[in-house]
């Protein structure tokens, strides 16, 4: 049975087994909570994050996948990167976006992980809107399949903490 957490504040500051991070498919390092990792968490995740792009992901991750790496010096063991996907005008694929979650919890599974960070993926750079990611979010990792433990939700402020609220009872 997993349990669903809401957490208000910066997921660099988890203590968890796996950190989630809303990677762009380069997987070299960008803003948000990616910039936030990288610096905290220090070099060793983009080395670990250079050595996939020199082996298994040579083009890169694409968007929906998820591959984990050190946690560096973060609180945690691994950081699972995943893509989520672009929000445009005419929207964005939500079944991508569930495939963040899903790839995401499918790897830490894998990795032994039972307690699990994640932001909200997608609402950011890349412009999800809020309350619909939510939505998405929560769906997926209650129809997963997975040992993991805790999934706790970090959001970084009050608007984006309000949206999860909404939906965990
Ligand atoms: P994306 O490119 O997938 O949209 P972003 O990192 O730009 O990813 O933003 C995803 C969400 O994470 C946004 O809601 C943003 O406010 C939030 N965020 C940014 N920094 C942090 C952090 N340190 N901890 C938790 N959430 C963060």
């Amino acid at each position: 049975m997993t349990t669903i957490t809401l957490v208000r504040g910066d997921i660099t500051r988890q203590s968890v087994d796996a950190v989630v991070n809303a990677a762009n498919s380069s997987l070299l390092g960008g803003g948000g909570v990616d910039g936030a990792i990288h610096r905290r968490g220090g070099p060793a995740i983009l080395a670990d994050c250079r050595r996939l792009r020199a082996s298994h992901h040579g083009k890169g991750l694409p968007t929906g996948q998820a591959v984990a790496t050190t946690a560096g010096e973060l609180d945690a063991r691994w950081v699972i990167h995943t893509v989520g996907p672009v929000y445009q005008a005419s929207g964005g694929d939500p079944s991508l976006l569930a495939s963040c979650y899903r790839e995401s919890l499918k790897i830490a599974d894998e990795l032994g992980a039972r307690t699990v960070a994640f932001p909200a993926v997608s609402t950011g750079a890349y412009g999800w809107p809020m309350a619909d990611a939510a939505r998405i979010a929560v769906e997926a990792v209650r129809a997963a399949d997975t040992a993991v433990e805790e999934v706790r939700f970090v959001l970084f402020d009050d608007s984006a903490y309000q949206a999860f609220a909404e939906l965990i009872g």
